[in-house]
């Protein structure tokens, strides 16, 4: 049997009180159920029981399960390709993880072709571990710069990183501290079309930590649909 109501019934429930806990609205979170390696009625499953917002990390899965899967907000969360931009576009609401300004300035030519001014964020390194993509948070600002004067069909609108592994809450924290910072820095920048709303951070391990430094999205897999089977 799935857990997946009872799952979900939780951690919306988690989110509510960790924002209620630090003054903040829980209409303030947006939940992202991460569905990397589950299958379309897992995924439906989760859309029945309330799920508004579905995050994918790898533009192939999207392919698959996209005709299969109820009406629904697609994410894309996870490493994006140049050459794979071409297929998302027409179907990721978001896309959490530009890095660098070719991979915008090809998501700008691809959404221009779709006639679609297509919403991104900027995915920043911020522990600095070099297994993790992202760019690093001092380059940010003039990522933000160069594609809010060179890029008409992007549409930068916050930041979003992961959080390194670990129960650590002082990593954690400091990870999630200058991500807000980082936001709020590039936001007083007042760049044309560049809005620093909303802060993508905060996964199973992490989120209700994330939800008090400033989360605005919470990306949630494991805490939903349980444990990832990676063998098939
Ligand atoms: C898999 C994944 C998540 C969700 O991870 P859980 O620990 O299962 O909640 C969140 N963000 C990204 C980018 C991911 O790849």
């Amino acid at each position: 049997m799935s857990h997946i109501r009872e799952n979900m019934a939780a951690v919306c429930k988690n989110i509510a009180d960790a924002a209620a806990s630090c003054g903040r609205s829980p209409q303030e979170v947006t939940l992202i159920a991460v569905t990397k390696t589950y299958g379309v009625d897992a995924i439906n499953e989760a859309i029945d029981c309330g799920a508004e917002n579905i995050g994918e990390n790898r533009v192939q899965e999207v392919m698959e399960k996209f005709d299969g899967v109820k009406p629904v907000c697609w994410h894309l969360i996870g490493h994006l390709q140049k050459n794979k931009v071409k297929y998302i576009i027409d179907k990721a609401e978001l896309i959490h993880s530009v890095d660098s300004f070719d991979l915008a300035k090809e998501i700008d030519k691809q959404a221009k072709k779709h006639d679609k001014i297509q919403r991104v964020l900027l995915e920043v390194n911020v522990s600095g571990e070099e297994s993790k993509f992202g760019i690093a948070p001092d380059l940010c600002e003039d990522l933000c710069l160069r594609i809010s004067k060179e890029l008409t069909n992007v549409k930068i609108e916050g930041l979003m990183t992961i959080a390194p592994f670990t129960d650590d809450e002082t990593i954690l924290e400091e990870v999630f501290k200058g991500l807000k910072n980082l936001s709020e820095e590039i936001s007083s920048k007042n760049i044309p079309n560049v809005s620093m709303k909303d802060l993508s951070m905060g996964m199973t391990n992490d989120y209700q930590l994330a939800i008090k430094h400033g989360a605005t999205m919470v990306r949630v897999g494991t805490g939903i649909f349980g444990k990832r089977d990676y063998t098939n």
